[in-house]
């Protein structure tokens, strides 16, 4: 039998249990809007890690998780790149120190399904949230409010539906909203392993031919790995047995943290991108991986997708303070302002370092490694790149650094 159907719409419906859905309900319910998460069950079994980058932190700190997810997380001190690409033109290694920009560290590394875990269980205690577990099957966008229907024929009503239901987001198709998706020729691999030799606190991207291989500390003598190669090359992985895909990795790693073994099954996960064409729609917002989506490359995806829930937060009690409507179309242009700068840029980014590694044409090959050569020599250009990977900066601050590293180049 259907559950009974709300009669007050709420504020904001957030349609989406991941960890974007999970964070904007539990800061839009913290601001002191009625809030519901609507989702069928949470994810606990996802084997991925995720690299939680600085800004990120700050923002799960002020939601009141962040001193329990840090224990299940590794702090990331050292980003170690190296071009192991075997070309002509290599770049020199590069180590990126969190205590250059007076950081302990530049984010932290843990468990996907602790992170995911952990956010349930605060949003479940959360006042102002109410979590229903549905999936969404239908939008019915009026000019006061939305009718949600759900899976089981029940409704509910919001000002504002925040999509946060992942790349084939329903919500953003139900808005009308187009996207605009692009493939690479990559697979991921994807796992957790043991290793003899500490970490030290230091992730290592090596820089191969056919993209990215990635160590990522874990808590204690573990890490995660993301190893982007060729469809055929992957299909070759899959079929390995455990021990010899530990053996192979070790050798790709050059045994930099010594004997590996394999602590999660491999999983596949085919590199594709996607940017929605708008970001808002009728009363409502899009936000995560139902705005866009990553290849699994320098640890953008979720924190992107955090700094919209930051973002949308901050127009949204804006809104509250002026008592304007959350769902108009003047509040949610001003999502659209603050966030598709940041979107587009790390877009733009991500692919272009993507493309870099698999082309060999020989100017662009020099051209990433005298960018690298650079990021390593300048250090007013280091520390750019590191507050820009780790939280991006105002304008003017983003000005005032780059308008000293020109003055150095000059
Ligand atoms: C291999 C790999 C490694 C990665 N590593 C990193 C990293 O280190 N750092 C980083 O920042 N990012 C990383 N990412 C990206 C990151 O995993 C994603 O950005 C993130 O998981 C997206 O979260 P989300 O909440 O937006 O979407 P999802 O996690 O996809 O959640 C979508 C939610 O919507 C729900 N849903 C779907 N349809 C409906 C419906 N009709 N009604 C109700 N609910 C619905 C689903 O059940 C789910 O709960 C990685 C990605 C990959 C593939």
């Amino acid at each position: 039998m259907p559950a009974p159907s709300a009669t007050a719409p709420y504020d904001i419906a957030v349609v989406g249990a991941g960890p974007s859905g999970l964070t904007a309900g539990l800061l839009f319910a913290s601001y002191g809007f009625s809030t519901v998460i609507i989702a069928p069950k949470v994810n606990l079994s996802d084997g991925r890690t995720t690299a939680l980058l600085q800004a990120s932190v700050d923002l799960l700190t002020q939601i009141g998780v962040w001193d329990r997810l840090v224990l299940k997380a590794a702090p990331l001190a050292k980003m170690r790149m190296v071009d192991d690409t075997g070309r002509l033109v290599r770049a020199p290694e590069v180590t990126f120190d969190s205590l250059e920009l007076d950081l302990p560290a530049f984010g932290y590394n843990l468990l996907n399904k602790d992170l995911n875990l952990i956010l349930e269980k605060a949003a479940l205690e959360q006042d102002n949230l109410t979590f229903l577990n549905q999936s969404a099957a239908n939008y019915d966008a009026k000019d006061e409010a939305t009718t949600i229907t759900m899976g089981d024929g029940s409704t509910c009503q919001a000002r504002l539906v925040v999509a946060a239901d992942g790349r084939k987001s329903l919500a953003r198709e139900a808005a009308g909203i187009d996207v605009k998706r692009w493939s690479y020729p990559q697979m991921a691999v994807v796992l957790n392993l043991n290793h003899d030799q500490p970490h030290r606190d230091t992730s290592t991207e090596f820089h191969t031919p056919t993209g990215p291989f990635t160590l990522v500390p874990l808590p204690g003598r573990t890490s995660s790995l993301v190893c982007v190669v060729t469809h055929e090359e992957a299909e070759r992985l899959k079929d390995m047995g455990k021990a010899e895909l530990a053996l192979e990795f070790e050798q790709r790693a050059h045994s930099i943290l010594g004997k590996f073994e394999l602590n999660s099954e491999p999983q596949m996960f085919p590199l594709s991108g996607m940017i929605a064409r708008a970001l808002v729609g009728q009363r409502v917002a899009l936000i995560g991986e139902a705005a866009h989506v990553f290849p699994p490359i320098g640890a953008q995806g979720l924190n992107l997708g955090l700094r919209d829930v930051a973002g949308l937060g901050k127009v949204l009690k804006a809104a509250k303070d002026k008592n304007n409507d959350i769902g108009s179309a003047e509040v949610l242009g001003a999502y659209e302002k603050e966030r598709r700068t940041d979107i587009t840029t790390r877009t733009v980014a991500v692919d272009a370092l993507n493309r870099s590694l698999l082309t060999d044409f020989l100017p662009v090959q020099i051209a990433r490694s005298a960018g690298i050569y650079f990021a390593d020599k300048i250090p007013p250009l280091r520390r750019v790149l590191m507050r820009e990977g780790i939280a991006p900066g105002t304008r003017s601050k983003r000005k005032s650094l780059l308008s000293r590293v020109t003055r150095r180049l000059g």
